[in-house]
């Protein structure tokens, strides 16, 4: 039995995706104690609860303390089987979160799988839908893996009420893969999605983003959704290279001006653009994992976060595998291989 402590390092959630997703390929089982201890609202929240329970499903599982607010969990995993599976999240729970868990575990199995979800599909502190299709789910494919997904409909924070569905086609054996060097870029655009929310709060947005980044018109682009879909609002920046693709997101609040949102998604996106690395933090958090299964492999990183050195201690301890953070030419760098 693995014993995680759900304290460890950045404490968060991700300690326990990790683990669920890793127990369901490897077949080891683990408890961990002190779930999210780090955050403001310990231990499991719906969200969470249904990433358990997906897992849990996807590989017949017995799991004891899976309940909203438990701080403890038992998993003991069984075999894992693709299939036709269905999410219900609710309300504020990301549906990414879950397929976080759930994608990379599927593609172990022995038969294709499709996965409907329902809840959050642009939540903060999650990536919103289209930075699985257009950042990591590319990537991945490069490694062998097709996942494709789709959002059948919006659902934005807290409200919810979107739909994702995802289709997964087996792949044992993932390819180990080095992103160094973003290469040229193709193309790079701004989107504000809205639902229920001024049109005005669109065009602040994009013309603020505009400025900024000296973008011109077809390049701002105001994608409106019908109102029953949120309300919400997006901004999207997508940056697409020869060999990446990175999407900065920022979201619309009540308090918060829509030159503000702008502020925070361009910030975020010239930090990136100032690093020369390949990738941004969170696309890096999240190709760890498949890495780690393809045994090697890397990327330069505009940020090593806590985040991303918690992952690597949890990955480490389902897999044979070492993570090593050190920088290559100036930029940061992780990469991963066999212990
Ligand atoms: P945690 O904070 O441990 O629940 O993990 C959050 C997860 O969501 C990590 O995998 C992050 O990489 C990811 N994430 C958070 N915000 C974004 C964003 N704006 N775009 C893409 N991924 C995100």
């Amino acid at each position: 039995m693995i014993e995680l402590d759900g304290a460890l390092g950045e404490g968060g959630g991700q300690i326990l995706r990790t683990s669920l997703t890793l127990a369901a390929i490897t077949g080891q089982p683990f408890r961990i104690r002190r779930i999210r201890a780090n955050r403001s609202k310990p231990g499991l929240m719906r969200q969470h609860l249904v990433a358990v329970q997906a897992a849990g499903q996807i590989c017949g599982a017995q799991v004891s303390g899976a309940a909203v607010g438990s701080q403890d969990l038992e998993f003991i995993p069984g075999r894992l089987q693709g299939g036709d599976y269905r999410f219900a999240i609710g309300t504020a729970g990301s549906c990414t979160l879950v397929l976080q868990t759930v994608l990379p575990a599927l593609l172990m199995a022995g038969t294709p799988s499709t996965l409907r979800l329902a809840g959050g599909t642009h939540n903060p502190m999650a990536p919103p839908v289209q930075f699985l299709q257009r950042a990591w789910c590319p990537r991945v494919a490069e490694m062998g893996a097709r996942i494709d997904v789709r959002l059948d409909r919006f659902g934005f924070y807290p409200a919810g009420g979107g739909e994702v569905t995802a289709s997964v086609e087996p792949c044992p054996q993932l390819a180990p893969r080095s992103w160094l060097e973003r290469g040229e870029r193709r193309d790079c655009y701004a989107e504000s999605f809205s639902a229920g929310v001024p049109g005005k709060v669109a065009e602040r947005e994009l013309e603020c983003v505009g400025k900024a980044m000296n973008w011109g018109g077809e390049q701002l682009r105001v994608r409106g959704l019908p109102g029953d879909q949120g309300p919400g609002n997006a901004l999207m920046l997508t940056f697409e290279y020869e060999h990446v693709t990175e999407v900065f997101t920022a979201f619309g609040e009540k308090s918060v001006s829509a030159e503000n949102v702008a502020r925070q998604a361009v910030n975020r996106a010239r930090q990136y653009l100032a690093s020369g690395a390949a990738v941004a933090e969170y696309l890096g958090d999240q190709l760890m994992l498949p890495l780690a299964l393809a045994g090697g492999g890397g990327f330069t990183v505009d940020e090593v976060s806590m985040h991303a050195r918690t992952n690597a201690q949890v990955i480490e301890m389902f897999l044979p595998v070492q993570f090593r953070f050190g920088a290559r030419g100036g930029v940061d760098y992780c990469e991963v291989g066999p212990r």
